[in-house]
């Protein structure tokens, strides 16, 4: 009785308590379509799709789940596929569900079913939003590191090229002076310089051995810049969360043009996709370290085929790239049980995907239909 039975909506939006950004702009809200797929046995699974609100309610309401009621669950290529040409944000939450529906349906975990986990443990990094609507944003800004690092955290990522190049440069100087020795910083521009501008970050950059990496300086169109680029730093360079499509990585691939790829599993269309893609950047000989800051269920997407990847290095310690962590104020990144300790997330072994959605905070933070 693999027949797919009911599909609840729980559409989620918050309104920040205080605005922060990026280069991209300011961030006023956080908000996410959760999804449960419900098969005529009893069996469940949740999925997960960050988009507009309006269009997305529509979508689901009426064309995906009218395309998908009464019909195999087990048949997820085809669904994911057809909904992904609709939309890619959107098959990739009707994977998920549809994929833990499967692994339940085995008694497996989700690891296994992609033929077991490699490592117990996955690390990942406390990633920041580094502006607010303060004179003084780099004191906060380093301020919520500091805190992170308290709380365990030992690899971080902060926010540039959204103020001038001298006063992020502040802000990263300050960050290098107070942040203890032990911990890890990677920068992230957002695709907001040329070349120039970001070669203006390599005096700076000399100056420590703490990177982790820097983060798409300038566009991702220009692989070949990338490529000049990448032979000047004396670091890692890291990018392509908003590539939609696998094929739109391999210019980068093919010129060298990156150290680490950074996919999202809710970007390219499903989680199979997904896995696809960090086993093409393995073959390319390349780190991958996921962007996962719009949801929770995503980022333990992410967790988990991170802890089926092969090692990248033998080096004890280092073998395992992380996983992006929001640390920003966001209630929706609170919807499941796990959490991460001392900067890792044990991976868990029960049947699905091995965590429980809150849902009673799935009711309180669900979007009453109105504008934003
Ligand atoms: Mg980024």
């Amino acid at each position: 009785m693999s027949t797919i039975h009911s599909v609840d909506l729980y559409p989620l939006f918050v309104l920040l308590k205080r605005p922060y950004g990026d280069a991209n702009g300011w961030k006023m809200h956080r908000a996410a379509l959760i999804i449960r797929i419900h098969t005529a046995s009893g069996i469940s699974g949740w999925g997960e799709a960050v988009d507009w609100l309006p269009s997305l309610m529509r979508l689901f309401e009426h064309r995906i789940v009218p395309e998908i009621m009464h019909q195999d669950a087990r048949h997820i290529q085809k669904w994911v596929q057809k909904i992904a040409r609709w939309n890619r944000r959107a098959a990739s939450a009707v994977s998920m569900a549809l994929s833990e529906i499967a692994t339940k349906q085995a008694g497996c975990s989700m690891c296994d079913w992609w033929g077991g986990k490699l490592h117990t443990r996955v690390p990942v990094y406390a990633s920041f939003q580094s502006y607010v609507q303060k004179e003084r944003w780099d004191r906060l800004a380093v301020d919520q590191v500091l805190a992170a690092y308290e709380a365990g955290f030992r690899q971080c990522k902060v926010k540039v090229g959204g103020r001038t190049l001298q006063e992020d440069q502040r802000h990263i100087q300050l960050l290098l002076n107070e942040l203890p020795a032990n911990a890890r910083i990677a920068i992230d521009a957002n695709e907001s310089y040329d070349a120039a501008a970001a070669q203006a970050w390599l005096p700076l950059l000399a100056q420590s051995n703490r990177w982790l990496w820097f983060e798409e300086p300038i566009s991702l169109k220009h692989a070949e810049a990338y490529r000049d680029l990448k032979r000047q730093l004396t670091i890692p360079i890291a990018g392509g969360e908003n590539l939609t499509v696998s094929k739109d990585y391999l210019p980068l691939l093919q010129e060298r043009a990156l150290d680490i790829v950074q996919p999202d599993p809710m970007h390219l269309g499903g989680i199979e996709a997904y896995r696809h893609m960090l086993a093409l950047a393995r073959t390319h000989g390349l780190r991958v370290s996921p962007h996962t800051f719009d949801g929770a269920l995503s980022r333990h997407y992410a967790v988990l085929a991170q802890a089926c990847l092969p090692a990248w290095s033998k080096m004890q310690g280092d073998e395992l790239e992380p996983v992006e962590w929001d640390a920003m104020e966001n209630p929706l990144g609170e919807l499941l049980s796990i959490k991460p300790r001392e900067g890792h997330v044990v991976v868990p072994d029960e049947p699905g995907i091995g965590a429980e959605v809150d849902e009673e905070l799935l009711q309180a933070l669900k979007w009453d239909g109105s504008g934003y």
